[in-house]
């Protein structure tokens, strides 16, 4: 395949390896797909702009609709830097009530914004977050989404060339071996199942279903890290599915509020919650200390919780 893309790239859309991949699909023993050569020849790469939001000691850039990392992350920031939690609180408490609300925010609010309206800027506006989060913490009746979890993951590289370009790239099929089918020597990606499996929930639609040239929700996080001279200071990802958003969180606040050595947090081991359930990295992380964290009614589960961060720091970090 690589040798025909070098030829003529646009073999992937309307020569043999098109033609390959829409038979593969329509073939498939498990569900075949109504994909045609129609919508091989009509895909259109888009460029779009990095989500940048400066933060009091950072400008933190991250990627835009349709993958929520970059929205979900720039609020958790926010909200870590400006809400004046209980003193007793410490940084995994605070941590968790943040992943708790952003992953609420995730499911009822983010889909492709090309089909859905989505105030960005609003979304991400400091008083909104701080009022909207204080609720949440105060209203133990706030409805929680339920949407599905899912923490498999493919592959992430930060890469830093010698003229300080850097890629931060999360290079997904969905999970390993995407959708078990394979042609022409690569296996086809499974992202279609990050639409919401429900079309209508009791708010009424709901904004990540399935439509025609729609892209599904994504949580892949590729995210750069300048200080406010907009220098570079880390780039940071993750594999891991819904994951990936905690794992590149708990180490973003490691590594800039916390002072901590990229690899030191790294091996600190993750953790993450959602809907009342707290999931801790299993065989690194006491359950014992979650359990002094928890509230009265969340679940504690230890699972293989591994990320796959991948990181590149400056030496000499001066913010
Ligand atoms: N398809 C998932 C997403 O985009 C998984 C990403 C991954 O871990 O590779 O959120």
């Amino acid at each position: 395949a690589l040798k025909l893309i070098s030829q003529n790239y646009r073999d992937f859309y309307e020569g043999e390896i098109a033609k390959n991949i829409v038979k593969k699909v329509r073939n498939s023993n498990i569900n075949p797909g109504k994909l045609d050569m129609e919508d091989m020849k009509s895909y259109q790469i888009t460029k779009s702009k990095a989500l940048c939001k400066e933060l009091t000691k950072i400008i933190f850039c991250g990627p835009n609709l349709p993958s929520s990392g970059g929205i979900l992350l720039a609020q958790a920031l926010i909200i870590y830097e400006n809400y004046s939690f209980r003193k007793t609180y410490n940084k995994k408490q605070k941590l968790l009530n943040i992943m708790e609300f952003i992953y609420n925010e995730r499911s009822s609010l983010l889909a492709d914004s090309n089909f859905e309206k989505i105030d960005v800027d609003g979304l991400l506006n400091k008083d909104y977050l701080i009022k909207k989060f204080d609720l949440f913490l105060k209203q133990k009746s706030f409805s929680l989404n339920k949407a599905k979890n899912n923490f498999n993951s493919t592959s992430h590289f930060s890469i830093l060339d010698k003229y300080g370009n850097v890629i931060s790239m999360t290079s997904s099929i969905e999970n390993a071996f995407g959708s078990r089918l394979f042609i022409n020597g690569f296996l086809l990606n499974n992202q279609l199942t990050d639409f919401s499996f429900k079309v209508k929930d009791s708010s009424g639609l709901v904004k990540n279903r399935p439509e025609g040239g729609k892209k599904p929700l994504s949580s892949m996080s590729p995210v750069i890290i300048l200080d406010k001279e907009k220098n570079f200071i880390f780039s940071i990802g993750s594999p891991g599915g819904i994951a990936i958003i905690a794992y590149v969180l708990r180490n973003i606040i490691d590594i800039i509020y916390e002072d901590l050595d990229p690899l030191e947090s790294v091996k600190s081991g993750n953790y993450l919650k959602k809907n009342k359930k707290i999931y801790i990295e299993k065989n690194i992380l006491n359950k014992k200390e979650f359990l002094e964290l928890s509230n009265e009614k969340d679940k504690i589960l230890e699972i293989p919780l591994t990320s796959g961060l991948g990181i590149i720091m400056r030496e000499n970090k001066a913010y």
